[in-house]
């Protein structure tokens, strides 16, 4: 009889914990949301904003490596970055540090870049460390980088010294464009094209890692425009096809960092110009407002996939019916499936829209809709790409924005409240456990960057006179 009842309620408990598992939103991820939600400001809580709904926001971390070994124009470092030295006891430390204080505040399944100077700067012992660090604090970490490093750094970095992988997928974001000085192969590019053969060396080490060690990548291209590369980008977003980039992401140039590089000219592009150019590569208008992450004037993103030769979005803003499935969709299964298994993604997912039946026919008639849009292309099987610009602003405008913000005064002049009207709805934010705060990446560039550095001058040993480039 004992024994009986002891099966049963270990039978009970074993259902409960899968109720909990399978939970289409965890109860800590709703928490999250909500909190996140009720912080951001009345003109970004539309319809189709994604903050608060199905993820928290971007992170980034700063101050962990701030050297560079580049010369780039314009460069969003401070001018005293690079007297910092590269030390990996402390990169590891500050991003335990950082990543605490995002899981406790943001919840668990975010995004978070690992970003600061140069990643590959970094012993890959190092590199791999924090990473770990921040997979250990639910984050899903992208690794930022000029990409300009050897196949031997990414194997040591993704696979320990026995030879077993330390990851499963690596993430990287690899910044290459023709406003970068200093790559070993084409050191000062006069445009574009001149750098599609480091496009694709780049992606082939994250080939022959998966070939030889079994670790597959997610890739994320990154390009700063200025007027004198926005011509090139739609061939860009092609190259970026070709090579099989997940995400194609496209910075308008800003005058922040480093005053010594910028250039007159750099703040002449209009979002509309670059996203016009985006579009042209695609070979397809590229909706942004059925899906929005904070503000449009900082963010545009399409998601979708390219079938065969054809790049279908996800929805069309312009259809209402396809709105109406965002809606559904958005109702069903608030907070993302990052680091769900796929058996338990599929039965949150079953579980979601179980819960809402009549939501069911608007997904299936958009879902049939998606199909008929990709047309044959999809039999030659598609490639999810997500197309995206985020536009950084001025250092000029962000520091007067953000010390008014932090006196809780709304600016009279229309262009610092822009600022601040921008900066209250940030969607990439960098922790700053000692000030209780996350910090947009603007304030972060514009405002802290250079204090934080003139610290950690002082406060980090030099190791020895060869700085940054040593390991090379
Ligand atoms: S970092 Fe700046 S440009 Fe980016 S989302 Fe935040 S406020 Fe907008």
């Amino acid at each position: 009889m004992e024994v009986a009842r002891a099966r049963i309620s270990a039978t009970l408990a074993r259902l409960r914990a899968f109720e909990r598992r399978t939970r289409p939103v965890q109860p800590e991820v709703r928490e999250a949301l909500e909190a996140r939600w009720q912080e951001l400001p009345e003109h970004v809580r539309t319809s189709g904003q994604m903050l608060g709904r199905k993820f928290t926001g971007c992170e980034g971390t700063h101050g962990v490596f701030p050297a560079c070994n580049f010369g780039c124009r314009p460069c969003y470092h401070a001018a005293n970055a690079n007297r910092v030295p590269v030390d990996g006891a402390h990169t590891v430390a500050a991003v335990t540090e950082q990543m605490a204080y995002l899981r406790e505040r943001r919840g668990p399944g975010q995004y978070a870049q690992l970003i600061g100077g140069e990643v590959s700067l970094l012993p890959p012992e190092a590199h791999a460390e924090a990473l770990e660090v921040m997979r250990r604090h639910e984050r899903f970490p992208m690794s930022f980088t000029h990409g300009d490093f050897d196949y031997e750094h990414l194997e040591q970095v993704a696979v320990r010294p026995d030879g077993t992988p330390r990851f499963d997928v690596l993430s990287f974001a690899v910044h290459i464009d023709s406003t970068m000085l200093g790559r070993r192969a084409v050191k000062r590019p006069r445009g574009e094209a001149q750098l599609h053969g480091e496009r694709a060396r780049f992606c082939a080490m994250f080939d022959r890692l998966e070939r030889e060690r079994g670790v597959r990548a997610h890739l994320a291209h990154n390009m700063t425009v200025t007027p004198a590369n926005v011509g090139e980008v739609a061939d860009v977003v092609r190259v970026c096809r070709e090579l099989g980039f997940r995400v194609c992401s496209f910075q308008p140039a800003a005058q922040v960092g480093d005053v010594r590089r910028w250039e007159t000219d750099d703040r002449s592009l209009s979002d509309d110009a670059v996203w016009a150019e985006v579009e042209r590569g695609a070979g397809t208008r590229l909706p942004y407002n059925a899906l929005q992450v904070g503000d449009t004037r900082c963010n545009r993103v399409t998601w979708g996939l390219w079938a065969g030769r054809r790049y279908v979005p996800v929805l069309d803003d312009a259809d209402p019916r396809d709105l109406r499935a965002r809606d559904a969709f958005l109702r069903m299964l608030p907070g993302n499936l990052l680091f769900a298994p796929r058996a338990l993604a599929g039965a949150r997912l079953l579980r979601a829209l179980l819960s809402r039946p009549d939501e069911v026919p608007t997904v299936v008639s958009w879902a049939m809709r998606y199909v008929a849009r990709l047309g044959p292309g999809l039999l030659r099987g598609v490639h999810p790409t997500t197309y995206v610009t985020h536009s950084f602003m001025d250092a000029a405008e962000v520091g007067p924005a953000w010390a008014l913000l932090q006196q809780g005064v709304v600016a009279d002049d229309p262009r610092i409240r822009a600022a601040q009207e921008r900066l209250q709805a940030c969607a990439y934010g960098m922790a700053h456990p000692e000030l209780d705060q996350i910090v947009p990446a603007c304030v972060q560039h514009s405002v802290l960057d250079a204090r934080e550095n003139a610290e950690l001058i002082q406060l980090l040993p030099r190791p020895n006179r060869a700085g940054p480039h040593a390991h090379r």
